[in-house]
């Protein structure tokens, strides 16, 4: 399962297949992190500092984080993709092929003016969060997204 928590400052990611439930991110930030509440992760109750700390006790991998640099990210399943916005500019998508095994993704591109932002990341994401959610099988010919679903 993969999962993005997000504010105004910074964005987490969390895959729980890598979670072995060390409890180091629950220990280091009990109201951020806590499993008897949905959803399990939620920002806004402690500082950002002590977040980002938090998610570098994690001994698995299973949790990331970055910053969001004021870029916006969002599905738009109009159009098969996901899209990443700055202001009203569209700097970046992923694109997925709807299949009759589900959703292959098959694309992922960000301006390189933002790159190494950790925008392509997200845009993965959210088609897997949206896409698991949904009990959609995702798959990717992207070279990209396949690393992302491997990581
Ligand atoms: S620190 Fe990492 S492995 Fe441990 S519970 Fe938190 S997310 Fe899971």
């Amino acid at each position: 399962m993969h999962r993005l928590y997000e504010n105004n400052e910074i964005v987490i990611f969390w895959n729980s297949d890598k979670c072995f439930h060390s409890t180091k991110c629950i220990q280091a930030s009990p109201k951020t992190f806590d499993v008897n509440r949905k959803p399990w992760i939620q920002l806004g109750n402690a500082s950002n500092p002590e977040i980002w700390h938090a998610v570098e006790q994690c001994p698995s991998g299973a949790l990331g984080i970055l910053y969001r640099h004021g870029i916006n990210t969002r599905m738009e399943p109009e159009n098969c993709r996901s899209v990443a916005y700055d202001g009203d500019k569209l700097i970046g998508e992923c694109d997925y092929r709807e299949t009759e095994s589900g959703w292959c993704i098959y694309h992922t591109e960000v301006d390189p003016e933002y790159g190494g932002k950790g925008i392509a990341k997200r845009l993965v994401y959210s088609i897997l969060e949206e896409g698991e959610r949904k009990g959609i099988k995702i798959t990717s010919t992207c070279s990209y997204a396949s690393k992302v679903l491997a990581e």
